[in-house]
């Protein structure tokens, strides 16, 4: 027993042996394309050479392959294939494009908003050159990055002054540490709310140095908690959009226009409304939700709001500040607005999103945010319909149906977007295999499973993702 072990090792050493050395491996034609294709440095190639070399050796020695049948023709050929997937692996983008069959228009896992057409070709113009990003071109003097979307935020919301941060999260931590550090922040137990990712509102609180005070109930919030709760300690009330949930039944929150009579009553106190999504666009006033506009939140006196740029805005990702110019002047000039700053390809896609909204109804539909979450149900099903017409005759059952969509995001959540969906099922594959096959296509399409079989919501593809979409299903017949 232990002999034939030990001559199955001293076996193992012979053939580890031969293994052929790197010098032999770059004696290939296949390594001297790799390294006059200019796509690597020396180094990166050498690694990925050894590591293919490796990637053999604990083959052998894990008896995951049958040494003794191996030549060292095959042991390099071996190799050169791995080799060959780890180069096309490493030229691969790790961040690619891909088709969202979801029907999700908001999808957090895929990005969010598709930028307008307007908006990316004004960030290619802007990432390719010098620009204006903080220089006055009238008086060639210095300028402020603030002051590029400040007027256009300014005219689509109704607010004094307004400032751009990274994310809403960037947003309300930078208004809590700059406002209210310290000091007490009255807040809704029904509103200490976590947003996906690990982002809640308690902990981002704590971070900040401001000091929670939580009043009323999971379901109830009543005027007179925030009127007891107020004091000269207080700096500021919080408000938060309750985004991707809904309490139903016997529930109460507070008006803003309440919390605004609060606030006029105790003239050190800061009214903050975090909106999350915040639309510019009157979903409400076309049957779509119970969004409020940010403008009303504005008009109604809150002296500070807070939003994404990549939810319901249909923009890059940013937060928005708008409100009273004398917090908003705070703001600018703390350290962390520096820490939390966003870039000019953020900015250029942020100016041509808001330029969309002073622009008419029609040229709205140019924002795809908007555009998708009111895409007529009609249009979608014959989109399925002519998805189906030409999948005939492939290995596919594919039936048209109504189905629902979301608008994501954590935006709405109770609202479900008619649509017109493709279920699909395959003669071969299970739902879940097709699913992955799709997945691992050229561009990759995302789409449900539902019920065994896979479900494609056209709500999220535009006519010019249709072929594509075509060509990964005909790929896998
Ligand atoms: C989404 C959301 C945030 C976080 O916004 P990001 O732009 O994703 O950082 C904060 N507060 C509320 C209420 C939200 O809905």
């Amino acid at each position: 027993m232990s002999e034939q072990k030990d001559s199955e090792a001293i076996k193992m050493k012979e053939f580890l042996r031969e293994l052929p050395a790197i010098h032999e491996i770059q004696k290939t034609e296949h390594y001297k394309l790799l390294r006059s294709s200019g796509k690597f440095s020396d180094k990166l190639l050498m690694k990925m050479v050894r590591d293919s070399t490796n990637y053999l050796r604990d083959k052998l020695v894990n008896g995951d392959m049958e040494s003794n049948r191996c030549t060292e023709q095959e042991f390099l050929r071996i190799i050169l294939s791995e080799l060959e997937k780890k180069t096309q692996a490493y030229l691969k983008s790790r961040l690619t494009n891909l088709i969202n069959g979801t029907g999700t228009v908001l999808h957090t896992n895929l990005g969010r908003s598709r930028l307008s057409e307007l908006a990316v070709n004004h960030v290619m113009e802007v990432a390719a050159g010098y620009s204006s990003l903080e220089f006055e071109i009238t008086d060639g003097k210095r300028g402020s990055r603030h002051d590029i979307v400040e007027n256009l935020v300014k005219e689509t919301t109704g607010a004094e002054a307004a400032m751009v941060v990274n994310n809403n999260a960037a947003a309300v931590f930078l208004i809590l540490r700059a406002l209210a550090k310290e000091k007490e922040v009255v807040v809704s137990r029904g509103q200490l709310v976590e947003i996906g990712g690990s982002f809640r509102i308690s902990s981002i609180m704590e971070e900040s140095g401001a000091n929670l005070v939580e009043v009323g109930t999971t379901n109830k919030t009543h005027l007179f908690d925030y009127e007891n709760a107020v004091n000269e300690n207080t700096s500021m009330i919080l408000k938060v959009h309750t985004s991707n949930f809904k309490t139903i039944g016997f529930t109460e929150t507070v008006a803003t226009n309440d919390l605004v009579n609060v606030k006029n009553q105790n003239p050190q106190v800061i009214l903050y409304e975090d909106l999350g999504s915040g639309s510019l666009y009157d979903f409400q006033g076309i049957g779509i939700g119970d969004e409020p506009i940010v403008s009303d939140i504005i008009e109604s006196g809150v002296d500070l709001v807070s939003f994404s740029g990549d939810k319901l805005l249909g923009g890059p990702q940013a937060g928005i500040i708008a409100g009273k110019k004398e917090l908003i002047e705070k703001l600018k000039s703390h350290q962390l607005a520096r820490v939390l700053r966003v870039d000019k390809m953020t900015l250029a896609a942020l100016e041509e999103t808001l330029k969309i909204y002073l622009s008419d109804e029609q040229t709205l539909e140019k924002l795809p945010t908007i555009r998708d979450i009111k895409k007529p149900i009609e249009v979608i099903r014959a989109q399925a319909e002519s998805f189906r017409e030409q999948m005939k005759d492939l290995s596919y059952e594919i039936s048209v149906e109504d189905g629902t969509s979301q608008v994501g995001g954590g935006t709405m959540p109770d609202v479900e977007l008619p649509s017109s969906i493709a279920a699909i099922s395959h003669n071969r594959f299970t739902a879940e295999e097709l699913a992955a096959h799709l997945r691992k296509g050229t561009p990759p399409i995302i789409t449900r499973v539902k019920d065994n079989r896979v479900i494609v919501d056209f709500r999220t593809i535009t006519d010019e993702e249709m072929p594509l979409v075509v060509e990964g299903f005909k790929y896998l017949r």
